[in-house]
Protein backbone atom coordinates (compact mmCIF):
# COMPACT_ATOMS: atom_id res chain seq x y z
CA UNK A 1 0.00 0.00 0.00
CA UNK A 2 1.20 3.53 -0.91
CA UNK A 3 1.15 6.58 0.67
CA UNK A 4 3.12 8.07 -2.01
CA UNK A 5 -0.14 9.34 -4.40
CA UNK A 6 0.92 12.75 -5.66
CA UNK A 7 -2.02 15.11 -5.00
CA UNK A 8 -1.80 17.28 -8.32
CA UNK A 9 -4.32 19.45 -6.88
CA UNK A 10 -2.40 20.41 -4.15
CA UNK A 11 0.48 22.43 -6.33
CA UNK A 12 -1.65 25.19 -6.40
CA UNK A 13 -1.00 28.26 -3.82
CA UNK A 14 -4.87 28.13 -2.79
CA UNK A 15 -6.01 27.56 0.66
CA UNK A 16 -2.20 28.18 2.33
CA UNK A 17 -2.93 31.67 3.47
CA UNK A 18 -4.39 32.06 6.76
CA UNK A 19 -8.05 32.92 7.50
CA UNK A 20 -8.42 36.57 7.84
CA UNK A 21 -11.01 38.38 9.66
CA UNK A 22 -10.55 42.22 8.19
CA UNK A 23 -12.97 45.35 8.79
CA UNK A 24 -13.42 47.57 5.78
CA UNK A 25 -15.22 50.99 4.86
CA UNK A 26 -16.21 53.57 2.70
CA UNK A 27 -14.18 57.09 2.56
CA UNK A 28 -16.53 59.32 4.95
CA UNK A 29 -16.70 56.13 7.13
CA UNK A 30 -20.54 55.78 7.03
CA UNK A 31 -20.30 52.17 5.61
CA UNK A 32 -18.27 49.53 7.28
CA UNK A 33 -17.76 46.38 7.43
CA UNK A 34 -16.13 43.33 8.39
CA UNK A 35 -15.31 40.19 5.82
CA UNK A 36 -13.48 36.96 6.95
CA UNK A 37 -11.17 34.92 4.20
CA UNK A 38 -8.16 32.96 3.04
CA UNK A 39 -8.10 35.06 -0.04
CA UNK A 40 -7.76 32.57 -2.44
CA UNK A 41 -7.40 34.98 -4.93
CA UNK A 42 -8.29 38.24 -6.24
CA UNK A 43 -9.97 39.43 -9.38
CA UNK A 44 -10.57 42.43 -11.63
CA UNK A 45 -13.20 42.33 -14.14
CA UNK A 46 -13.59 44.15 -17.17
CA UNK A 47 -17.49 44.74 -17.44
CA UNK A 48 -18.61 48.36 -18.42
CA UNK A 49 -18.85 49.20 -14.32
CA UNK A 50 -15.79 47.51 -12.88
CA UNK A 51 -13.43 48.64 -15.94
CA UNK A 52 -14.93 52.68 -14.53
CA UNK A 53 -14.02 51.74 -10.96
CA UNK A 54 -10.50 50.23 -11.69
CA UNK A 55 -12.05 47.75 -9.14
CA UNK A 56 -9.68 44.93 -7.18
CA UNK A 57 -11.88 42.45 -5.74
CA UNK A 58 -12.01 39.52 -3.57
CA UNK A 59 -15.16 37.14 -3.38
CA UNK A 60 -16.79 35.91 0.31
CA UNK A 61 -19.92 34.04 1.04
CA UNK A 62 -22.51 36.08 2.32
CA UNK A 63 -21.74 34.13 5.66
CA UNK A 64 -18.75 35.62 5.69
CA UNK A 65 -19.51 38.90 5.15
CA UNK A 66 -21.05 41.43 7.89
CA UNK A 67 -22.29 44.98 7.40
CA UNK A 68 -21.82 46.86 10.97
CA UNK A 69 -22.76 50.38 9.80
CA UNK A 70 -23.71 52.14 7.12
CA UNK A 71 -27.23 50.69 6.27
CA UNK A 72 -29.35 53.52 5.26
CA UNK A 73 -25.45 55.81 3.73
CA UNK A 74 -25.43 52.73 0.76
CA UNK A 75 -27.24 53.76 -2.30
CA UNK A 76 -28.04 50.66 -5.02
CA UNK A 77 -27.03 50.97 -8.98
CA UNK A 78 -28.28 47.91 -10.75
CA UNK A 79 -27.96 47.36 -14.71
CA UNK A 80 -28.50 44.79 -17.74
CA UNK A 81 -29.98 41.88 -16.06
CA UNK A 82 -30.75 44.05 -12.22
CA UNK A 83 -29.39 40.72 -10.60
CA UNK A 84 -26.23 42.35 -9.56
CA UNK A 85 -26.60 44.84 -6.92
CA UNK A 86 -23.76 47.49 -6.99
CA UNK A 87 -23.65 49.62 -3.87
CA UNK A 88 -21.82 53.00 -3.44
CA UNK A 89 -22.34 55.33 -0.68
CA UNK A 90 -24.24 58.49 -0.81
CA UNK A 91 -22.07 60.11 0.81
CA UNK A 92 -18.60 59.63 -0.89
CA UNK A 93 -19.40 57.71 -3.19
CA UNK A 94 -17.30 55.03 -2.54
CA UNK A 95 -17.99 51.80 -3.49
CA UNK A 96 -17.12 49.10 -1.07
CA UNK A 97 -19.05 45.86 -2.09
CA UNK A 98 -21.62 44.45 -4.51
CA UNK A 99 -23.96 41.59 -4.51
CA UNK A 100 -22.60 39.31 -7.36
CA UNK A 101 -25.13 38.49 -10.64
CA UNK A 102 -23.57 35.04 -11.02
CA UNK A 103 -23.28 34.24 -7.48
CA UNK A 104 -26.08 36.32 -6.13
CA UNK A 105 -25.39 34.53 -2.17
CA UNK A 106 -21.71 36.45 -2.87
CA UNK A 107 -20.03 39.37 -2.21
CA UNK A 108 -17.57 40.96 -4.13
CA UNK A 109 -15.75 43.45 -1.59
CA UNK A 110 -13.82 46.21 -3.05
CA UNK A 111 -10.26 44.82 -1.30
CA UNK A 112 -9.05 48.67 -1.17
CA UNK A 113 -11.75 49.55 1.21
CA UNK A 114 -10.51 47.18 3.50
CA UNK A 115 -7.99 47.98 6.67
CA UNK A 116 -4.55 47.02 6.94
CA UNK A 117 -4.79 44.58 3.55
CA UNK A 118 -1.91 43.82 2.07
CA UNK A 119 -2.31 42.34 -1.61
CA UNK A 120 1.57 40.83 -1.66
CA UNK A 121 1.47 36.90 -2.70
CA UNK A 122 -2.17 36.86 -3.53
CA UNK A 123 -3.16 35.44 -7.18
CA UNK A 124 -4.76 37.93 -9.40
CA UNK A 125 -7.16 36.65 -11.53
CA UNK A 126 -8.54 38.59 -14.68
CA UNK A 127 -12.18 37.56 -15.20
CA UNK A 128 -13.73 38.36 -18.49
CA UNK A 129 -16.95 40.82 -17.86
CA UNK A 130 -17.30 42.38 -20.93
CA UNK A 131 -19.99 40.09 -21.98
CA UNK A 132 -21.63 40.45 -18.99
CA UNK A 133 -22.24 43.81 -20.10
ZN1 LIG B 1 -18.89 57.20 2.55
Amino acid sequence: MSDQQPVASRATTAGTRPLQRLSGSCHCGAVRFEIETDFPELTTCDCSICRRKNALMVKVHEDHFKLIAGEDALTEYRFHTGTARHFFCRTCGIYPFHRKRVMPDHFGINVFCLDDFDPAGIPVRHTDGVGMK
